[in-house]
């Protein structure tokens, strides 16, 4: 038989998923011009492009471009699509095995950490990812509902997630009219009655896990004033140690950043941000109807861990603040495949540089893993090129 690879026998790769981290492995098998190569990718909607269309903010559309470089991959003419198959359910590993040399899966990360506290199943108690997917219009969650008829909301976790979730929250209808915004989510933002918005992170501005760039367009809002507390935004001892020793030039804006907001006073405006630090929850109180009543916060103090890292641990400070609205925006997690072994505790599929392997860590032949479900959900659209590159 002709060698795998031969124009005779081309190298035929199934593609799970097509996300980013699946286009990427596209792009980058057709960069091995050396080689005939089959590829056939597989996507449980009907559409293409994962969180790019489901997960990017409607108002970041620039961050939507990179389909551009996707649709020209899916130009290639041993390119080919199917939507609506859902691995598992209608095709199983068997069925690959024996149609396809190589197996990438690059499904993502489709579920949510969560926080552990009582309350979490409060009605108006929601995971953000929820929330991203209804505004964005994602099939599965357009039947979701979200009461924005209370005056104020809360954010939990400090990731660029929960940045998109306030800065939706904080625009204008005006402003978000001429976004991707899915209709009926606009429709519900023209009613929404919130005037305060607040996002907690349980450590300070010097371990925040947003970009610069998206904190900063946080001072643009028109209809909103933005609040830090200048005790919060000012850096304890470890933490200022750390950045100095680090360099860190990302985490160094950001502190800039928030130490920027924190002198600035209220104009006024209609709506309020307050970004604050130091402070985890550990109860989402609701009312006699089970509806979101308020979450209790403590405050935390910095430590160092064994491993040098500067973490949060509570004092016996507490708070209550009044919220109707709880979005825990606390990262994703991966989630288990039908024959796939998984590693548990980092919620991603067992894996060395890629390659699947078993609970020993033995390489499985012909089974492959790229993205966010390989490495976890960290990381911009553009790192998971380099990541689908190393698979
Ligand atoms: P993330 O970046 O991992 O942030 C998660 C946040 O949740 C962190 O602040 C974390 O705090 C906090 N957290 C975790 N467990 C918590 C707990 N039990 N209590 C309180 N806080 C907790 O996750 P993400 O925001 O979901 O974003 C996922 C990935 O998508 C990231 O790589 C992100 O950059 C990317 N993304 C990028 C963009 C963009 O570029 N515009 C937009 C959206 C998403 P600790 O740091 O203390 O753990």
């Amino acid at each position: 038989m002709a060698s795998v690879g031969s124009t005779a026998n081309p190298l035929r790769v199934a593609i799970i998923g097509s996300g980013p981290a699946g286009f990427y492995t596209v792009s980058n098998l057709l960069k091995h011009t050396e080689l005939a190569i089959e590829m056939d990718m597989f996507e449980r909607l009907p559409t293409p492009f994962g969180l790019v269309r489901a997960g990017v903010a409607p108002d970041h559309q620039k961050d939507k471009t990179v389909t551009r470089a996707f649709d020209k991959s899916a130009e290639a003419s041993s390119f080919r699509f199917f939507g609506n198959v859902e691995y598992g359910n209608h095709i199983k590993l068997e069925d690959l095995r024996a149609h396809y040399h190589q197996v990438v899966f690059a499904i993502g990360a489709q579920s949510d950490r969560s926080l552990d506290i009582p309350g979490e199943a409060a009605v108006g108690s929601h995971t953000a990812t929820e929330f991203v997917a209804w505004y964005n219009g994602h099939p599965d969650y357009v039947d979701y509902e979200f009461d924005l008829s209370g005056s104020s909301a809360a954010i939990v976790g400090l990731g660029n997630v929960a940045i998109d979730v306030a800065r939706i929250l904080c625009k204008t209808p005006a402003e978000l009219e001429s976004t991707d915004i899915a209709d009926y989510a606009l429709e519900a933002m023209r009613n929404s009655r919130l005037k305060t918005v607040y996002v907690l992170g349980r450590r300070g501005p010097a371990q925040a896990a947003f970009s610069p760039a998206e904190i900063k367009e946080m001072g643009e809002l028109t209809v909103t004033d933005i609040q830090v507390r200048s005790e919060e935004a000012a850096l304890d001892d470890l933490s200022r140690a750390t950045l100095e020793n680090s360099g860190d030039k990302n985490a160094l804006k950001n502190v800039q950043l928030i130490d920027e907001f924190s002198r600035w006073q209220s104009t006024g405006k209609d709506k309020r941000l307050i970004i604050r630090f130091m402070v985890s929850p550990t109860e989402i109180l609701s009312d006699s109807d089970g509806k979101v009543s308020a979450i209790r916060i403590v405050r935390n103090e910095a430590y160092r861990d064994e491993s040098g890292q500067v973490r949060a641990r509570p004092t016996s400070e507490e708070e209550l603040l009044p919220v109707n609205l709880v979005f825990r925006s606390v990262g994703y997690k991966g989630i288990r495949l039908p024959e796939i072994p998984f590693d548990d505790a980092l919620g991603t599929f067992k894996n060395v540089e890629g390659r699947i392997t078993d609970q020993a860590g033995i390489a499985l032949t012909g089974l492959y893993v790229a993205g966010w479900i390989k490495r976890g959900a960290t990381g911009v659209i553009g790192s998971n090129k380099t990541d689908a590159r190393e698979t």
